[in-house]
This record gives C-alpha cells, sequence and structure tokens, in this order.
C-alpha cells in the first residue's frame, strides 16, 4: 500500500538495529493504539488490565487511540470498561471524530457518498453533514474500513469521482485489521479499489500516522512530547505517529508485526516490547533474539 509519509521533520530512521528492552522510567502520559496493542479480537491481551491501571495509578495522562472507524469513541470507552480498563469517552480519539472536523474545515457544504459501514453515515449526519447516494450529488466520496463493501458501492464511488470530480477522503491508512483469525481487510484495500478505477488519489487519508489526528492527540493528551509516550502494534501507522508526535516510541509485538519485520524496518522505534505487560519499569526481557546486537 502507499503509506502517506508523517509530517514531520525528523523522518531520518536512527542508526542500529532496534533494541529489544522496556522503558526504564514512567512517562506523564501515554497514548496506546487499542487492536493488537490491548486487546486482540475479544480478549484484551496479557498484561493489558494490569500495566493500564498501574499507569492511572502512578497519575501519568492516558490517550487510547485507533484507527480502526467501526466504533464511536463512547463504545470503545464502552468496551475498554468491559475488559476491566477504565477508560472515559474523551480519552479516546477514532478517526471519525477526526473526520468530522476534516470535512467540516475542508468541505463545508459538499454532499459526502461514503464507502463505509452505518455508523460512518450515522456520525456524519450527527454532525450536520449531508449525506447522499447520488453520485452527482457528491463532493466528496469518503472511503473507510468496510465489511459490506460491494460491487454497486464501488461503482457509486467511481461515477462520482471520475464523473463529477468528487474529492476522495479516506479515514486511514490501514491494509488489514489484525484479528485472532489472522485479519481483516481495513480501508486501504477500498481505497486502492476506488484510486484504481478512477486514477484519482485521496486529498486525505486521516488517522495515525497523518496531522490531523495528531493534533487531536495533542489537545487530549496535554503533556509535552519529551514527557509521553506512543505505544503501538505497527511500525507504518503507531511507530510513525510517536514521530508526527515527536514522543517515545514503544512497539508491542502482541499484534500486527513481529520480531522479523523489526528487524527489515527502517523505521526504529525507541524500544520493543513483547506486550504492554512490559511497558513500564521492570526486569529486562533476557531472550536472545536474532535481530539483537
Ligand atoms: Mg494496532
Amino acid at each position: 500500500m502507499r503509506l502517506r509519509p508523517p509530517e514531520t521533520e525528523d523522518t531520518e530512521p536512527e542508526p542500529g538495529p532496534p533494541v529489544h528492552r522496556r522503558p526504564q522510567r514512567v512517562f506523564s502520559g501515554y497514548v496506546i493504539d487499542l487492536d493488537g496493542t490491548v486487546y486482540l479480537g475479544d480478549q484484551p491481551l496479557p498484561g493489558a488490565v494490569e500495566t493500564l491501571a498501574r499507569i492511572r495509578a502512578a497519575g501519568s495522562r492516558l490517550v487510547f487511540l485507533t484507527n480502526n472507524p467501526l466504533r464511536s469513541a463512547a463504545g470503545y470507552a464502552e468496551r475498554l470498561g468491559g475488559f476491566g480498563i477504565e477508560a472515559a469517552e474523551r480519552e479516546v480519539v477514532t478517526p471519525l471524530g477526526v473526520l468530522t472536523g476534516y470535512l467540516t474545515a475542508h468541505q463545508r457544504g459538499a454532499g459526502v457518498l461514503t464507502i463505509a459501514e452505518p455508523l460512518v453515515d450515522q456520525t456524519l449526519r450527527a454532525a450536520g453533514i449531508a449525506v447522499t447516494t447520488e453520485p452527482a450529488s457528491a463532493g466528496v466520496v469518503v472511503v473507510s474500513f468496510d465489511r459490506t463493501f460491494d460491487y454497486a458501492k464501488l461503482l457509486r464511488a467511481f461515477h462520482a469521482v471520475r464523473g463529477h470530480g468528487a474529492a476522495i477522503v479516506a479515514t486511514n491508512p490501514d491494509p488489514f485489521c489484525p484479528t485472532p483469525d489472522g485479519g481483516l481487510p481495513d480501508c486501504a484495500a477500498m481505497l486502492a479499489a476506488v484510486e484504481a478505477c478512477t486514477g484519482a488519489r485521496a486529498e486525505a487519508v486521516l488517522g495515525k500516522p497523518g496531522p490531523q489526528m495528531a493534533a487531536e492527540v495533542r489537545a487530549r493528551l496535554g503533556v509535552r512530547p519529551t514527557e509521553a509516550a506512543m505505544v503501538g502494534d505497527r511500525i507504518l501507522t503507531d511507530v510513525a505517529m510517536s514521530r508526527t508526535l515527536r514522543m517515545t516510541s514503544v512497539l508491542v509485538l502482541s499484534g500486527a508485526t513481529t520480531a522479523s519485520e523489526v528487524a527489515g524496518s527502517d523505521v526504529r522505534p525507541d524500544y520493543v516490547i513483547d506486550g504492554l505487560g512490559d511497558l513500564l519499569p521492570g526486569p529486562q526481557p533476557q531472550p536472545a533474539s536474532p535481530w539483537e546486537p
């Protein structure tokens, strides 16, 4: 997939291989990815519930960040609560909140045709944005993670973009969403279909690691970047996002990324840990990994 680079000057990889080690400090703020980091499918990942409770007990601030547009912020807070993880709606940043803000700022008044599940349409309408299924009425095609994607939707998007000049905005750049069954095709797959048939390119891909979501995270966390860590399971979104945010990066190997993929990547996380259970200070892991120096 084509991933838009984060808008930051600090994109040069650091020299040397990444080190499989845990941070030895407690940060004032943590930005925590959800899928593949806090939970996988319907199960919290090992150590997640305990570590997040310890972070709260330490008085650090938390923001939960996901590129998954299938739930609202309130829905994610409720899901976390079901796992025994305290989370308020205002602590959850999702692409849908960023989407309504983006469209209001950059495409005000434009009709929006969606390739998305019903929650996206509901969210847009609730924000006063006109949703249409008529290609001729669409100023924007919003492409999202859509498990109901089909040819009829692609055809409407094709006509809106190619025939009527609609812009394309995507909710997130992820090629697949990790699940216990091996994953689900995500927004990048629907976006590739629309871009392939229209020859057009999205004017914005929201979600991590883009600047729109970074701005939202900064506003919610309220902690200096040097005092904060971004924790997630994907190099191209989570580690890249830590660079957009200028925060310390912690990659967990509990989701989409394997140790060998870390070794082969030009992007170097500051820390690599097996999972959230190793996020806070404690004994360093001892296993000899083939990519360690
Ligand atoms: Mg993830």
